[in-house]
């Protein structure tokens, strides 16, 4: 199947309610734009470089989304146009995405990392790291961001009990987190969801899914 083909597939079986980010990391220009050209606005990539040499390329209405680590000094160039960082796991980190929004007059939508796989090797935030972030007063005084929701990443096995329980994990921490509603914390995203993974990500509660090798194929 083409990667049009792939993408209206895909994006036939998602709720009404779950957005779909097509991470496109690694990927040529003309498979992104064959993405485009179906409908798509949203890619993910996890290479910020990467990331802003195909936001020049590309046409202006695309969503640009990081979904990979952040180097704290390279925030500055997908400051001008970055729409969401999925994978925020320090408050150094968003004191800079802070300050980069704020050079470029944008407030900056962000989503924290929560660590919920088994593997050390996740990034990740676990709940008293978060608590402390989002009740801090440096958080407070962050003007240029905004807290929109969490990211996870499950455990990379088969076994589909234990994914089920780390994505009802974040859904957990999301659901007791929601009613704090402050002026740059107001969650509405919980980013979960894999090609591997995201229809038991979506039962969970996902409402946004980074899927990309089921749609522009193997890496
Ligand atoms: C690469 C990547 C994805 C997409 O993975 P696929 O298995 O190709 O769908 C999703 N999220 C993150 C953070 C990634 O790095």
């Amino acid at each position: 199947m083409s990667i049009a083909q792939n993408l209206l597939k895909i994006k036939s079986t998602l709720p009404e309610n779950v957005t779909l980010v097509a991470v496109s990391k690694t990927k040529p220009i003309p498979d992104l734009m064959e993405a485009y050209d179906a409908g798509q606005r949203i890619f993910g990539e996890n290479k910020i470089q990467e990331m802003a040499e195909k936001w020049e390329a590309m046409p202006k209405d695309i969503e640009w989304h990081m979904i990979g680590h952040v180097q704290t000094n390279k925030v500055k160039f997908m400051g001008p146009f970055v729409n969401l960082i999925h994978g925020v796991d320090s408050s150094k980190l968003l004191a800079e995405i802070n300050k980069q929004a704020k050079k470029n007059n944008r407030i900056i939508d962000c989503l924290l990392q929560i660590h919920i796989a088994e593997e050390e090797t996740k990034f990740g935030l676990d709940e008293m790291e978060l608590n402390e972030i989002l009740t801090s007063k440096a958080f407070e005084e962050m003007k240029n961001i905004r807290i929109v929701g969490l990211m996870g990443m499950a455990t990379f096995t088969d076994n589909q009990n234990q994914i089920k329980k780390e994505f009802t994990h974040l859904k957990l921490i999301f659901d007791k987190l929601k009613p704090l509603n402050t002026n740059n914390c107001q969650l509405n995203t919980i980013s979960m969801g894999m090609s591997g993974d995201y229809k038991l990500a979506i039962e969970c509660g996902s409402t946004m899914v980074r899927i990309g090798s089921s749609i522009f194929g193997g890496r």
